[in-house]
């Protein structure tokens, strides 16, 4: 595998990264590293630009609502045309919770409305009601049968979406994206949007070398340790009762 760099695009490292969102950054550079496979993280804040040339996969984490109305016009009218330049010549993307939300249209917020990148036809709203908090699990299918995953969630927007997107999988425990569906995530060609913290990859390490193969257009073997790192999943979903 030797000869392949992976070029990581974190957008917003500073506002977008709660509930250890970075850890998943780091989950992927290790198993690039214990691949031999080279590993380069570029990052973009604010008023930075995006070369779309110049990434395999594009990551945006989770964010309380005052960061995301930081960041969101500045995604959308600084960011968006280079990002979908990106992903139509084949980069992929992984964005959580509040990076999620910001893939599709909108995030109505009571009077204020954040607009998103509308990338995917999905749209969030605040709605009355707790926030939707918890342990999760989910059958994700990436086109290749139902595989679980496992997470936690914390989100007061519920999101809907259009008819003809989707969902990254079924929910088994938890929330998902609303409460009310059953659904969890969207996955449309190389983007995958989740509510899944946790952080995500290290607890899923099957997805982060999914995203690795969908970024380089490689096919990865399993790593020694994997098999532990299965074993430790299985046993946590019998305790969660969903084995
Ligand atoms: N601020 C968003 C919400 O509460 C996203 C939260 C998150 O990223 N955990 O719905």
């Amino acid at each position: 595998m030797t000869g392949s760099t992976l070029r990581i695009m974190w957008l917003y490292p500073d506002h977008m990264n709660i509930y250890a969102d970075r850890g998943n950054i780091i989950l992927l550079e290790r198993r690039c590293e214990w691949r031999g496979i080279g590993f380069e993280l570029g990052t973009a804040g604010p008023g930075e630009p995006v070369d779309p040339d110049a990434h395999d996969l594009f990551y945006m984490g989770g964010g309380q609502d005052r960061d995301q109305a930081l960041v969101a016009r500045d995604l959308v009218e600084g960011k968006r045309d280079a990002l979908a330049a990106a992903l139509d010549s084949g980069a992929s993307m992984l964005a959580v919770c509040g990076g999620y939300q910001l893939l599709g249209h909108s995030y109505a917020m009571g009077d204020e409305s954040l607009p998103g990148l509308g990338l995917v036809d999905l749209r969030t709203v605040r709605e009355p009601g707790e926030r939707l908090i918890g342990n999760v699990v989910i059958d994700a299918d990436l086109g290749e049968g139902p595989r679980r995953l496992a997470g936690f969630e914390n989100h007061g927007g519920r999101t809907y979406l259009g008819e003809a997107e989707t969902p990254l999988g079924r929910v088994l425990k938890g929330h998902g994206n609303n409460g009310k569906d059953g659904f969890e995530g969207v996955h449309k060609g190389n983007v995958i949007g989740t509510y899944l913290h946790g952080p995500l990859l290290p607890k899923n390490v099957w997805l982060a070398d999914r995203l690795i193969e969908l970024a380089l257009g490689i096919e990865l073997d399993p790593l020694p340790g994997d098999s532990l790192e299965e074993a430790a999943h299985m046993s946590a979903r019998r305790a969660a009762g969903v084995a």
